[in-house]
């Protein structure tokens, strides 16, 4: 018979990927303990816009598979938007076509239609989609996996040969860099503007007035405003004339998004791949380490579907 030491798992790594792997596993009865740098609310993840949707992923085909499971997951959480941080919210998607690479998603997204000109005044579809507030889910998720026996605790991995547990789990994003070390995991720089929400009630994402990706996210009493990727851009500095350019591209889409307050600047670095990193490996200790990693800009989107697998590439009977 195994020991209980034997169903213990380490996953290292708190943001969205970590904390959701950690709580399927504890909640198929493993022990889990989570080992994380920083704190959750310091990961990429809590800067997060977050809309359900993949972009800035790779490869499609198995994202699309992975953001459909977690569609189910997010529909459910946000019966409980309060305590999830989940809302399923309406909005357009910009330059975006039923007809064409969207065809995947209109099966499963109820209402999925192409929007009118009052909504939209390019080529988009309106869509009621999942929209997440990390500052509450991100909490949320720590709690729930506490509640199932799992714990979360600050230290810093330098190598996976320090970690005392027969399986680990790697989701480090990008710290994957140099912890596996992966070169091939890059930053695409992403700045938001948080302002007070002049009245907004759906979300936009578009390409902009002027080529330029433009976005807002009416969360719990404020608006996210973005974006920006920058590909291979390490600075975690907000920079003054981007912010400048975000609420300029906003505002030439909502006006009344121009004289809004500021209060906050958020800059986070997507966690990019060529392809996401999800499999496992035994090490020459004959340890298992599971790799999941590299979501770059769909993280939250594909959370659920990518944290089953790699439950079940670290325990495959539990
Ligand atoms: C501006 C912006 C907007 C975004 N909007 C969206 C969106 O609308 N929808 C969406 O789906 N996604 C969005 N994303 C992408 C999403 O945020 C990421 O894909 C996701 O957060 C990646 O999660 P992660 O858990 O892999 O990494 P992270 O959240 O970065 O977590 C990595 C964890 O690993 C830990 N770690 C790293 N190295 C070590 C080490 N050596 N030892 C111990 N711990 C370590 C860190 O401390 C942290 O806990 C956005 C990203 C940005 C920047």
């Amino acid at each position: 018979m195994e020991s209980a030491r034997n169903n213990d798992v380490i996953v290292v790594g708190a943001g969205v990927l970590g904390l959701t792997t950690a709580l399927v596993l504890a909640e198929r009865g493993i022990r889990v303990r989570v080992w994380t740098r920083d704190p959750v609310e310091a990961t990429t993840s809590a800067v997060a816009g977050a809309l359900w949707w993949p972009y800035r992923i790779e490869p499609v085909a198995r994202a699309r598979a992975w953001a459909l499971q977690s569609l189910d997951v997010y529909e459910e959480l946000a019966a409980r938007p309060e305590s999830t941080g989940v809302r399923m919210v309406e909005g357009v998607l910009g330059e975006a076509d039923l007809d064409r690479a969207e065809a995947w998603a209109a099966a499963r997204v109820p209402g999925l239609r192409a929007s009118t000109t009052e909504e939209y005044a390019g080529r988009g579809l309106w869509a009621r989609l999942p929209l997440i507030d990390m500052s509450t889910h991100l909490p949320w998720l720590r709690e729930r996996l506490v509640k199932a026996g799992g714990v979360v605790e600050e230290r810093t991995v330098a190598d996976f040969a320090d970690v005392d547990a027969p399986v680990v789990v790697n989701c480090t994003g990008l710290g994957a860099r140099s912890l596996v070390p992966d070169a091939s995991v890059r930053p695409v720089r992403g700045q938001l503007v948080v302002v007070e929400n002049p009245g907004i009630r759906t979300w936009l994402t578009s390409t902009g007035v002027d080529g330029e990706m433009a976005c807002f996210f009416p969360q719990p009493g404020r608006l996210l405003l973005g974006g920006t990727a920058e590909e291979d851009a390490w600075s975690l500095e907000p920079d003054p004339a981007v912010a400048s350019a975000i609420v300029r591209r906003c505002a030439a889409l909502r006006p009344e998004i121009a004289g809004a307050r500021v209060l906050e600047h958020r800059v986070g670095l997507r966690p990019t791949r060529d392809a996401v990193r999800l499999e496992g490996e035994v090490l020459p200790d004959g340890r298992v380490l599971v790799h999941n990693y590299g979501h770059g800009g769909a993280g939250v989107t594909v959370a659920w579907g990518c944290a089953g697998e790699a439950a079940g590439l670290a325990c495959p009977a539990a």
